[in-house]
């Protein structure tokens, strides 16, 4: 399985997306842009989670101020990841009084169904097509089933009504979508804007649309594809269905960068859209990013919530552990851990693993044989947070010992 690499590789700060280059990881901040300090505090918790590219909202005077500082703040701080601004309806705007802003992201959003209506979304679509231009910024036209471009919407649902076979509604809006997206693509081109500096997307929240837009825009350019589900909802939900969704399109090699576009619970981690893209390309072994924990979903056999305690804490150890391992040892994100439930495949799993345990289950005695590399290497004991301390330990040594050091 491979991406598509027939489409333009467009170069977006220090980052190339397309061009067979791999799917990247990307995520959008919540902060209030013009909040200066929580705008790049947040881009690098995102960066660090293992966003490589950033993406901000820039929707009022004080937020494109705050731009050159959030950037300067965050390129001080280490971190090179693309920062790209969100625009919708006065984009043209801000980025001709602020050219600052306009130099400092490395690039920006446009949507083209709602810069205004008519030659006056022309005009204000070109404003911006030049001054991308004329900063040599990438762009990413970004068409949104929400705000579809009116007008062309309602032409579009008039011709169907009146057709001898009208076709469903659904159908014509996601017709709108791709004509809305590729005639926008044309005309950045036509006002100078480089194929080399355009990504595109058509975005909906309806997984089956969302697999029909994306495979007939494969076909139709050549524009690396910016993928997501929109609006994708909460918790499990948004998760599943964003899975399900692009899982399909990454599969046939289409999708050169995703965004997972998750509610967050209030007060949530924004990072979880990070590791949910993560997860996807990792599940389709497009990307590897992180150690991976197998561990059973429990049953019967089960004689407490231990073993779930286990995994879990395993998975957070690693997830702490990991942008150290990462500094230190060559390719750790391969790294396998099985945690398991009991006798019946807890030993067959974690023999498969570099590193597992079983505990046990009802019945069994109280012990916890830990394998590496298939081998038992020992048999752990006693109450639950000794074990999972010893356990732990178990597996930093792993690491120590099975994994290259990376030269300082
Ligand atoms: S490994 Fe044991 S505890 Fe886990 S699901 Fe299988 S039978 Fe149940």
């Amino acid at each position: 399985m491979t991406t598509r690499d027939d489409t333009f590789p467009v170069q977006v700060g220090a980052l190339q997306l397309g061009g067979g280059a791999p799917v990247r990881v990307q995520a959008m901040t919540n902060t209030d842009s013009a909040d200066t300090t929580a705008t790049a505090a947040q881009i690098q918790a995102l960066a660090e989670a293992g966003a490589e590219l950033a993406r901000i909202t820039v929707n009022t005077p004080a937020a494109a101020m705050a731009v050159p500082e959030i950037v300067a703040r965050v390129r001080d701080a280490g971190c090179d990841a693309p920062i790209i601004g969100d625009f919708h309806y006065n984009g043209h705007i801000l980025l001709r009084d602020y050219p600052q802003c306009a130099a400092a992201l490395d690039k920006y959003r446009i949507n083209p169904g709602n810069v205004g209506k008519g030659a006056v979304r022309d005009k204000r679509f070109a404003a911006i097509c030049a001054i991308a231009r004329d900063n040599d910024k990438a762009v990413r036209i970004g068409v949104n089933a929400g705000s579809l471009d009116s007008e062309l919407v309602e032409t579009r649902l008039a011709e169907n009504a009146n057709a001898p076979s009208p076709t469903p509604a659904e159908t014509v809006l996601n017709a709108c979508m791709i004509y809305s997206a590729l005639h926008a693509v044309e005309q950045a081109v036509s006002l100078g804007v480089s194929e080399n500096r355009i990504v595109l997307s058509c975005k909906t929240s309806r997984p089956n649309d969302l697999v029909a837009l994306y495979r007939e825009l494969a076909g139709r350019t050549r524009q690396p594809l910016h993928l997501g589900l929109t609006e994708a909802g909460m918790g499990m939900k948004g998760l599943v269905w964003s899975a399900a969704a692009m899982s399909i399109l990454l599969e046939a090699g289409i999708g050169d960068t995703i965004r997972v576009s998750l509610t967050p619970e209030p007060g949530g981690n924004r990072c979880e859209e990070v590791y949910a893209a993560q997860e996807v390309l990792q599940a389709l072994e497009l990307r590897q990013f992180t150690p991976e924990v197998v561990s059973c979903p429990g049953c019967g056999r089960t004689a407490s919530d231990a073993f779930q305690r286990l995994a879990s804490e395993t998975k957070q150890h690693i997830r702490a552990r990991l942008p150290q391992w990462r500094e230190q040892y060559e390719g750790v994100e391969t790294l396998k851990v099985a945690v398991m439930g009991c006798v019946v495949n807890g030993p067959g799993e974690s023999k498969a693993a570099n590193i597992g345990i079983s505990l046990p289950g009802n019945n069994e005695k109280p012990r916890c044989p830990v394998y590496a590399d298939g081998v038992k290497i020992a048999t752990l004991h006693g109450v639950e947070h000794a074990v999972k301390k010893a356990f732990l330990e178990l597996i930093e040594s792993y690491i120590a010992t099975r994994y290259q050091k990376k030269q300082a």
